[in-house]
């Protein structure tokens, strides 16, 4: 799918950061959550389903208070994000409902996301949510989400929220135009993110935002590596969403080159929590890699961590890259007794719970 490829476009998830959002003194710019409302409204009467995943609400809180500084310390961070998510949901629902719409608020941490039950009930609220035409607005839980819980920020957020409701599209709208290389005009269009691209891309100085384009990047690979489009682009400008989805030249579009990854495999490369390393050599990388092949005991070379029976594994080139990830059908005690061998021998060594395969190809997502 090309620009053109948008018009089409049914699921769109909308990333929308404070920077947009907020104005200078960090008060929710309610002119500007109108406009949006009426863009999104637009697209849901033409058939489009929409969720939107919003930041805002440190923002919120700190004006409310009167903070000017982002606070350092979570707790204060917390406090001003359970001040304001109120009133940033307020807003998104008033200027929703005079569109005939209605918002509905979704907070997750990584919890929510990592854990497969969890997941399976979010992705059933979401689909719930678009089937009645109400827009989900998510944020992260951020008043109970201390570090080890946190996705980072919400451009990676983003980014799994496409991939858990299987989107067409994932537009991030920020405060510039588009990716730019150097001071050269905005990039039209990406299919592939290299050293390059990525060594161009700077954070964030801003008080209230976190991310900048090295985030978005970041979230583009994600979207990207599962076959989800994704466009950078300006939400200030008038009229951006269906621009964007007539297939103009606005913003900057990284296009997938692959096709889209099932909603398994989704889960298992960028939710699922992973212990323990397998490490392959080079056949195996192909077979997997290539030829869509389940990795089987003769192309393991080392087995790093401990794992059990039914963990989630991420699987290791030699050159100590990562890239695969799957539901491993032996523990790492099992497995370091059958490493190199043929599939053959393999079954003489594991007397009780033998299997062909250590991942099978439909458990594993080559990322
Ligand atoms: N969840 C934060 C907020 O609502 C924003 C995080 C981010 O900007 O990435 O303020």
């Amino acid at each position: 799918m090309n620009r053109q490829g948008l018009k089409k476009a049914k699921r769109i998830v909308i990333k929308v950061g404070t920077s947009v959002l907020a104005s200078k003194d960090l008060a929710l710019d309610k002119a500007w959550i109108k406009a949006f409302a009426g863009q999104i409204a637009e697209l849901l009467k033409q058939g489009r389903e929409v969720v939107v995943v919003s930041s805002g609400a440190i923002a919120a809180g700190m004006h409310l208070l009167g903070i000017k500084k982002r606070p350092r310390n979570l707790p204060d961070q917390q406090a001003c994000a359970a001040i304001g998510q109120g009133h940033l949901m307020n807003a998104y629902e008033e200027a929703f409902r005079k569109k005939g719409f209605h918002a509905a608020q979704i907070l997750l941490t990584w919890e929510d996301v990592r854990d497969r039950r969890r997941y399976l009930n979010v992705e059933n609220t979401l689909r719930t949510l678009l089937g009645k035409s109400v827009i989900p607005v998510i944020n992260e839980n951020d008043t109970v989400a201390v570090d080890e819980l946190k996705f980072g920020d919400n451009d990676r957020l983003s980014a799994l929220v496409a991939n858990l409701v299987d989107a067409d599209v994932l537009i991030m709208l920020t405060d510039v135009d588009g990716f730019r290389l150097g001071k050269e005009a905005c990039v039209d269009s990406v299919d592939s993110i290299d050293s390059q691209i990525e060594s161009a891309a700077g954070g964030t100085s801003k008080e209230c935002s976190l991310g900048g384009m090295k985030s978005k990047l970041e979230s583009c690979k994600i979207a990207m590596s599962s076959g989800v489009h994704c466009v950078i682009a300006n939400g200030r400008r008038k009229d951006i969403l269906s621009e964007i989805l007539r297939g103009e030249r606005v913003g900057t579009i990284f296009i997938p080159r692959k096709n889209k990854m099932q909603a398994r495999k989704r889960w298992l490369a960028y939710n699922a929590r992973t212990r323990g390393r397998i490490i392959v050599d080079g056949g195996a990388k192909e077979a997997l890699v290539k030829k869509n092949g389940s990795l089987l005991a003769c192309g393991i070379k080392k087995i790093l961590g401990e794992f059990l029976y039914g963990d989630v594994v991420s699987v290791v080139g030699e050159d100590g890259v990562e890239f695969a990830k799957g539901l491993c059908n032996y523990g790492s005690a099992d497995l370091e007794k059958i490493k190199g061998l043929s599939t053959k021998d393999a079954a003489k060594v594991i007397e009780k719970g033998f299997y062909q395969e250590v991942m099978h190809r439909d458990n594993l997502a080559v990322l």
